[in-house]
């Protein structure tokens, strides 16, 4: 039976399907060509990447090494003055002070951590013996809720580039294997200006012993148009050095209180001769509402120290409590 035009099957020109098929065809040709070449970019860019991390992390070990030599000459009773010098030299110039660069999302608010705009010179929590202790501590022993067992630093790490993580463990070796002298850490580059004022030290780790808390102090003896936050928990090593030296005018003290949600009342009784400030962490916002309201403690918002005026960085005139709401797990 003959089909009329319109009913039944459309009419097509001859060769048209074989056309539209090869059309077809290359069209998958070419995308499945394109996705390859783009794969094949991203291939190329990721091992780029891995490549530069790799070479990275092995400077920043290479550096670490030479560090260690450096150590030895510098506290070598036999090395010459010259070489002396230039060992200790050369460490100094060898420690990294990061810089917390301010930068906004597209909301136009304040990215990053804490201390965004300014920088901090740190140690290392997990080389930290310390550190080690006290999390071994909070392990042992979880109804002390020792805070450490939770540290922010040590989960911050994830975060945190590998080469960054090898600096701060450099910062820590140097600064507690030399006593410097005040002259030599003049020379230390701090980026802090008129805008950025301040400088945390130990953002990351604790103050590992006396060499290293004379350091600090001689850092900022040296650096007098600079405010600084010393954070610790590893009163042992502070205390002698705070004793013999003093507090000098442009450092706050700031006890960090190692357990959680401690009561107040015993927090108001932790803050040692040379503190300016005592840092405690609460688990709920009860605890803190309560800490701040009936014991005259000071609310930190957690959130950005430079929105809260640096208030832990400035002379109050009085010992300051300070209660967080325990930030993370
Ligand atoms: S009280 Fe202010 S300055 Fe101190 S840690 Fe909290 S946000 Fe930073």
């Amino acid at each position: 039976m003959k089909t009329k035009r319109g009913q039944g099957k459309p009419h097509k020109k001859p060769g048209k399907d074989k056309n539209m098929k090869n059309n077809k065809a290359n069209n998958n040709k070419n995308n499945n060509n394109g996705r390859k070449a783009n794969n094949m970019k991203k291939a190329n860019e990721q091992n780029k990447a891995s490549e530069r991390a790799r070479k990275g992390i092995e400077n920043a070990n290479n550096k670490t090494e030479q560090a260690k030599r450096l150590i030895e000459t510098a506290n070598d009773p036999n090395a010459g003055i010259i070489a002396k010098h230039m060992a200790r030299m050369q460490l100094i110039f060898m420690l990294t002070c990061n810089m917390h660069e301010l930068k906004y999302n597209e909301n136009g608010e304040i990215r990053g951590g804490k201390i965004a705009g300014i920088p901090s010179l740190d140690g290392h929590a997990v080389s930290c013996a310390f550190c080690s202790f006290m999390r071994d501590l909070a392990n042992k022993f979880p109804e002390l809720k020792i805070i450490c067992g939770t540290c922010y630093a040590c989960d911050a790490r994830e975060q945190m580039k590998a080469t960054a993580q090898i600096a701060h463990a450099r910062n820590a070796l140097i600064l507690s294997s030399v006593e410097f002298t005040a002259e030599e850490l003049a020379a230390l580059p701090i980026p802090c200006d008129v805008s950025r004022p301040y400088c945390r030290f130990n953002e990351d780790g604790d103050v590992v012993n006396e060499t290293h808390a004379r350091n600090l102090l001689k850092i900022a003896n040296t650096h007098i148009f600079i405010g600084f936050g010393l954070w610790y928990k590893n009163r042992a090593a502070v205390y002698p050095v705070l004793d013999e030296e003093g507090v000098p005018e442009n450092v706050e003290i700031i006890f960090s209180v190692p357990r959680v949600s401690l009561k107040p009342e015993q927090i108001l009784k932790l803050a040692g001769r040379h503190d300016n400030k005592v840092f405690a962490v609460f688990e709920t916002d009860e605890e803190v509402d309560n800490a701040v309201n009936n014991f005259g403690f000071v609310r930190c918002n957690g959130i950005k120290c430079i929105i809260c005026g640096f208030r832990c960085y400035k002379k109050a005139g009085r010992v300051l409590f300070i209660a967080e709401k325990k930030r993370g797990k």
